[in-house]
C-alpha cells in the first residue's frame, strides 16, 4: 500500500512555474508518495527539482494506482515531532493564504522557525533532544500581585464571565497591563495544559512588559515557562523558542508567549487566551510577503481555537472600535471594556494648544514652550520633544538654483544627515557625502529645508546650554530615533538611561511615544503634527490622534510629580476638530467623528479594499499590467459589486530605480471581495506569464491595506 501525500512546500510562489515535472498546484501543495501515511502536519523533507525542502503534510490519501500519469516522487526524510502541527494551526495557515491570496505553502512554510529549512533529518534530532527535555513538576509558589482597582477589576469579571472578544479600551496608564497579567494567569491556573499568547508590536520598543510577564509566571512556572517570538531573535533561539511553545504546557513546554505579529502563527496546541496589546499599532500589519494583519488574525484564531481575545489599547484602531460600539441585532462583535482613569492619582496631562500663526515665520520652538521646558528641567522633572522625523532636514537645497538632494535611484529626496555630513535615501539606502557646492551650479550656500530630530537636538544644546538641573549640572540631551538606535542593544541602553534620570530632555520620533512607562516625563511637546491634518492618506488622522494621545500617555505617570503635567501642541490650526478632542483627551468623540465621516464617504470600515501593486522597468510597463488585469475582470464572479479604480503611480513612484504602480478595488461586501479576487488572482499569474509583461519585476495583491 502507498499514498499520495499532499506536502506545503515554499516553492516561488508567485512564478506559477512548475519545473521539471513537478506539478505545482497555486495552493503551493505537491503531492508525493509514501509508504506510511503521515499524519496531517508532519514535518517531512522532500526533493524538489535538484533540492531537498521543508514541507508539511497537508493531506494523506491511499493512493489509487495509474490515474496519475505523473510518477510521483517520494518523501526523503520526516522531521519527528513531540506531536504533528495541530488541525486548529493548518486551519488558520489556510484561512490567512485564502483570505491574504498567497498559496497555503508560503503561509505555512513562514510561519515556520527559518532554521528549519536548513537542518538535516539527523540535525534536527540531535536539536529536537536537546530542547525537549521533561522539566522537573515546580511548587506553585503564590504570585505577587496588585490589588486591582475597581475598574481593573470590573474588566477582569467580564473577561472570565464572557466569551470576547473584548476590545479593552483603557487610557494610558490605567492598568492595561495588570490586566493582561491576570488574565493570563486565571487561564493558566484553570488548566494545567493551558497556554497564552501576548502579542506587542515591536518587542524592542516594550522591555519592561517582557520583564514584567517574566518576573510574574516565572517563579510560578519556571524560568522557561515564558518565552518570546521575533525577528530579533537569532534562528537558534527562535527555533528552540517555536519548539518550546509547540511542545504545550504538559510536556513542559512554554506556557506564556510573547512576540511580534509573527507569532500569530505560532503552534501551541494549548492556546487558550490570546493578547493584542495596543492593537491599533500599524506594525501588525505585515508589509510583504503575505500581507496579513496580526490583529484580525488573533481574532480568527480565537474563534478557530475557542480562545479568548482581548485587544487593548487606548486608542483603538477605527475598525476595533467600531465593532466595539455598534449593535448588530442586540449585541456588539466586540465587548467594550473601559477603563479610563489612570492607577493611582496621576492625572491624564493637559493639553496646551499653541498657535503658530501668531509666532515669527519658521519658529521652532515658542517662547512659552521654552519657558515651560525650562523650569521643568530646573526643578529635576523630564521632557520629552517629539517630532516623526529623523535626518537633520528632509531635504539639502541651492536657494541660487533651486537645485534639491534628489535620489538618483528613487523619486524621493535624499535626507540631510549633518553628524555624519551625509545624503541618505531612506527609501533605497543610498548614501552619499554631502557636496561641497550645489552640483548644478557651484554654489557654496546650499542649506537645509525642513527639520528633523538631529537639527532639533543640535537647536536644543544652544537654546538649554545653560539651564541647570537641581544638582548643579548642565541639562542632558537624548536623541532616540531609527538613526541613534542602530546598534544592537542600544536602545535599550538609551532607555535605561531615561528610566535613571540622566537625561533631561529627551527628543525622538514616535519610538519614544509608544508604551514606555517613563516615571519622570511631566512634558510632553509636539512641535510641528501638522502634515497628518491634510495627508491624501485618509487614515493619517487616526494615526496622528492615536500618536499624539500615545505621547501624551507618557507625562505624569508618576502621581508624585504629575500635578500639573502637560502635553504642548505647537500648529497653526488649532481651531481643528482633532486638536480639540485631543485637548479633552477625548478618543471616543474623535473616533466617533471619524467613523461618521468615514461611513459618509464609503471608505473602510464601511467598505472593503484591496490593493494590486506592481513594479516593473518602467511606469508605463507596470501601468499596462494592471489596464490587462482590469479588462480581464469584467466577467469575474462578483464583479459588478466591485469598483474597480484606474491604476496610478504610487506616492513614492519610483524606488531602487524601480517603477511601482497599484490598482484599489473596493466593494461593500467583504465576502463579495472575496469571491472576485480569488477568481481574479489565477488571472494576474496568467498575465504576468504572458511575453507582453515581461518587464514585471512583481506584483502583489494587498487585502486590506493600511498604506494607500
Ligand atoms: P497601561 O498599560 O494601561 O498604560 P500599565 O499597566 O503600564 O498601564 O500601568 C501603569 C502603572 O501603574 C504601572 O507602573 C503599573 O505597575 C501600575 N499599576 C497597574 N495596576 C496597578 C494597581 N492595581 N495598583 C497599583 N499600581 C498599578
Ligand atoms: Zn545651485
Ligand atoms: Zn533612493
Amino acid at each position: 500500500m502507498s499514498y499520495a501525500l499532499s506536502v506545503a512546500l515554499l516553492t516561488p510562489a508567485h512564478s506559477g512555474i512548475a519545473w521539471r515535472g513537478d506539478a505545482v498546484h497555486q495552493s503551493g501543495l505537491l503531492t508525493y508518495s509514501s509508504q506510511y501515511a503521515y499524519d496531517r502536519g508532519t514535518l517531512v523533507r522532500v526533493p524538489l527539482g535538484r533540492r531537498e525542502v521543508l514541507g508539511v503534510v497537508w493531506q494523506n490519501t491511499p493512493s489509487v494506482p495509474d490515474t496519475n500519469a505523473l510518477v510521483l516522487r517520494e518523501i526523503a526524510a520526516t522531521f519527528e515531532l513531540p506531536h504533528p502541527l495541530t488541525e486548529n494551526w493548518l486551519n488558520l495557515v489556510e484561512f490567512a493564504a485564502k483570505y491574504y491570496q498567497r498559496s497555503i505553502g508560503e503561509v505555512a512554510l513562514n510561519a515556520l522557525p527559518p532554521q528549519l529549512r536548513n537542518l538535516t533529518s539527523e540535525q534536527w534530532a540531535r536539536k529536537l533532544r536537546s530542547t525537549v527535555k521533561r522539566r522537573p513538576a515546580r511548587p506553585i509558589v503564590n504570585p505577587v500581585t496588585q490589588t486591582l482597582t475597581s475598574e481593573q477589576s470590573g474588566s477582569l469579571e467580564k473577561i472570565t464571565s464572557r466569551p470576547g472578544p473584548f476590545l479593552l479600551f483603557g487610557s494610558t496608564g490605567s492598568g492595561k497591563t495588570e490586566v493582561y497579567l491576570q488574565a493570563v494567569h486565571q487561564v493558566l491556573q484553570a488548566d494545567p495544559t493551558a497556554q497564552a499568547l501576548v502579542m506587542v508590536p515591536e518587542i524592542n520598543l516594550t522591555p519592561q512588559l517582557e520583564t514584567r510577564f517574566v518576573e510574574r509566571f516565572s517563579p510560578i512556572y519556571g524560568a522557561q515557562a515564558v518565552i518570546s517570538l521575533h525577528s530579533a531573535l537569532t534562528p537558534a533561539q527562535r527555533l528552540s523558542n517555536w519548539l518550546a511553545a509547540h511542545q504545550g504546557a504538559t510536556e513542559g513546554g512554554a506556557r506564556v508567549i510573547l512576540g511580534t505579529r509573527m507569532a500569530v502563527f505560532a503552534s501551541m496546541p494549548g492556546l487558550r487566551l490570546i493578547v493584542v496589546d495596543e492593537e491599533h499599532d500599524p506594525s501588525y500589519k505585515s508589509q510583504d510577503g503575505a500581507r496579513y494583519s496580526a490583529r484580525d488574525l488573533a481574532v480568527y484564531r480565537g474563534r478557530l481555537e475557542n480562545a479568548k481575545v482581548i485587544l487593548g489599547s487606548a486608542t483603538p484602531s477605527i475598525e476595533s472600535w467600531r465593532h466595539a460600539t455598534t449593535c448588530i441585532g442586540n449585541k456588539s462583535r466586540y465587548q467594550l471594556l473601559e477603563m479610563p482613569s489612570r492607577v493611582g492619582s496621576g492625572n491624564l496631562p493637559t493639553v496646551r494648544l499653541v498657535d503658530m500663526t501668531h509666532q515669527p515665520a519658521k519658529t521652532l520652538f515658542s517662547p512659552q514652550l521654552l519657558d515651560a521646558m525650562r523650569q521643568r528641567i530646573a526643578k529635576g522633572e523630564q521632557c520629552m520633544v517629539l517630532l516623526n522625523r529623523r535626518g537633520y532636514a528632509p531635504i539639502l537645497g541651492c536657494s541660487a538654483c533651486g537645485w534639491k538632494s534628489g535620489c538618483k535611484n528613487c523619486s524621493a529626496y535624499q535626507v540631510f544627515h549633518k553628524i555624519d555630513r551625509t545624503l541618505r535615501c531612506h527609501h533605497c539606502g543610498f548614501t552619499e557625502k554631502v557636496p561641497r557646492a550645489c552640483p548644478e551650479c557651484g554654489n557654496l550656500d546650499i542649506t537645509p529645508l525642513g527639520r528633523g530630530t538631529e537639527q532639533i537636538e543640535e537647536q536644543l544644546a544652544v537654546l538649554f546650554a545653560s539651564i541647570l538641573r537641581p544638582d548643579g549640572a548642565p541639562a542632558r540631551i537624548l536623541r532616540i530615533d531609527a538613526d541613534s538606535t542602530r546598534r544592537k542593544g542600544e536602545l535599550g541602553r538609551q532607555l535605561s538611561e531615561v528610566h535613571a534620570g540622566e537625561v533631561d530632555l529627551l527628543v525622538g520620533t514616535q519610538m519614544i511615544a509608544k508604551g514606555h512607562d517613563f516615571r519622570k516625563v511631566t512634558l510632553v511637546a509636539a512641535i510641528n503634527p501638522d502634515s497628518a491634518l491634510f495627508s491624501a492618506d485618509f487614515r493619517a488622522p487616526e494615526r496622528m490622534f492615536a500618536l499624539l494621545m500615545q505621547a501624551a500617555g507618557r507625562a505624569g505617570r508618576d502621581s508624585n510629580k504629575s500635578s500639573a503635567s502637560e502635553m504642548w501642541i505647537q500648529t497653526s490650526f488649532p481651531a481643528h476638530p482633532l486638536f480639540k478632542a485631543l485637548k479633552q483627551h477625548d478618543f471616543s468623540g474623535f473616533a466617533n467623528q471619524e467613523l461618521k465621516e468615514r461611513e459618509q464617504a464609503g471608505m473602510p470600515p464601511f467598505s472593503f479594499q484591496a490593493l494590486i501593486r506592481a513594479d516593473a522597468v518602467s511606469q508605463g510597463i507596470a501601468q499596462s499590467y494592471l489596464q490587462d488585469v482590469a479588462n480581464a475582470a469584467l466577467d469575474l464572479p462578483q464583479a459588478e459589486r466591485v469598483t474597480r479604480y484606474p491604476c496610478v503611480p504610487m506616492t513614492v513612484q519610483r524606488v531602487a530605480n524601480v517603477e511601482r504602480a497599484q490598482m484599489l478595488v473596493e466593494s461593500h461586501s467583504r465576502q463579495a471581495l472575496q469571491i472576485f479576487l480569488s477568481a481574479w488572482h489565477p488571472i494576474l499569474h496568467a498575465v504576468r506569464a504572458s511575453p507582453a509583461h515581461r518587464g514585471i519585476l512583481r506584483w502583489a495583491i494587498d487585502v486590506d491595506p493600511l498604506l494607500i
